[in-house]
């Protein structure tokens, strides 16, 4: 016979969709028990003591309320890393690791360079200008973004995951971030701006009502960040540098267009594993 509140019950009661709760309830064993997630099912007749209910209560009230999983467990697995997130900063998504994976096949036929300099724009949690540093030893990134708690967590992931001798942050809005550093010609530079336009009614449903607005939306038709990043990256690329930005899936011709304007070459579609267009890039000239 299992008590009313046995791990059994708790998940059978909730009102939560079952991989959901599951999620939750291993979460709470993992942070007040130090058990794992096989506890779930091995020691399913358990009872919780008083403030693991509660947590348990607090999490899933807060998840049936809409709240993302992300930031109740206050992590998100990118890339073979896992980030700190909270409210302050964009919830990682899987389609950014194709921006990713981009970068580290350019970063890869570097062999002969024992620095790859890298610039990753708007970096929120640093998910890409960690993700990059972790597995491509010789790059060296400088990530920025324009708010203040944005960094604050970047840095802490930074920290957690021993990259910070080789990943810098700055603060100011796109290239501005730059104004007083030494380093400002790149190998590679990468964004996942806000690109979602003012009008989408996205904006207003799911785990989006949640995330910082500033990191999804421009305010206006969705390709203003972009075209400032794409304008100017000729100024930061070394001669022949790769600049490689995500974007909507029905964005990819307007962003074509922005970068044969800004006079960028090679210009390429990359598509996600779903078949979209995600990300595209750039060349700058290389007169030799
Ligand atoms: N990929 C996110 C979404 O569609 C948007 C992220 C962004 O605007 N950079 O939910």
């Amino acid at each position: 016979m299992s008590s009313e509140s046995s791990l059994r019950s708790l998940l059978s009661q909730s009102l939560l969709p079952s991989n959901e709760a599951k999620i939750l309830l291993a979460h709470v064993l993992e942070k007040h028990y130090q058990l794992p997630r096989s506890a779930l099912l091995s020691q399913d007749d358990m009872t919780l003591n008083p403030s693991a209910l509660e947590e348990w209560a607090s999490l899933e009230t807060r998840r049936i309320d809409g709240e993302p999983i992300a930031y109740l467990l206050g992590k998100k697995g990118f890339h073979g890393i896992e980030l700190h997130v909270a409210p302050g900063v964009l919830i990682p998504r899987p389609e950014t690791e194709l921006l990713v994976d981009i970068a580290l096949t350019e970063i890869q036929q570097k062999i002969d360079q024992d620095q790859v300099r890298v610039l990753d724009l708007g970096t929120g949690s640093g998910a890409i200008a960690l993700a990059v540093a972790n597995l491509a030893h010789q790059a060296l990134v400088k990530a920025t973004d324009l708010s203040s708690d944005a960094l604050v967590i970047a840095n802490l992931n930074a920290a957690a995951l021993n990259l910070e001798n080789r990943v810098q942050f700055s603060q100011g809005s796109w290239y501005e971030a730059l104004y007083g550093s030494d380093i400002k010609e790149f190998d590679v530079i990468l964004s996942n701006p806000p690109y979602i336009a003012a009008q989408d009614p996205h904006l207003s449903q799911g785990d989006l009502r949640f995330e910082p607005n500033s990191a999804l939306t421009d305010q206006s038709t969705g390709l203003t960040c972009l075209e400032i990043i794409i304008s100017k990256a000729n100024q930061y690329l070394k001669p022949g540098g790769l600049i490689a930005v995500e974007h909507g899936f029905d964005q990819s011709s307007a962003v074509v267009q922005l970068m044969k304007i800004a006079g960028l070459q090679n210009i390429e579609v990359h598509l996600d594993l779903a078949g979209h267009s995600r990300v595209t890039s750039g060349r700058k000239s290389n007169p030799q």
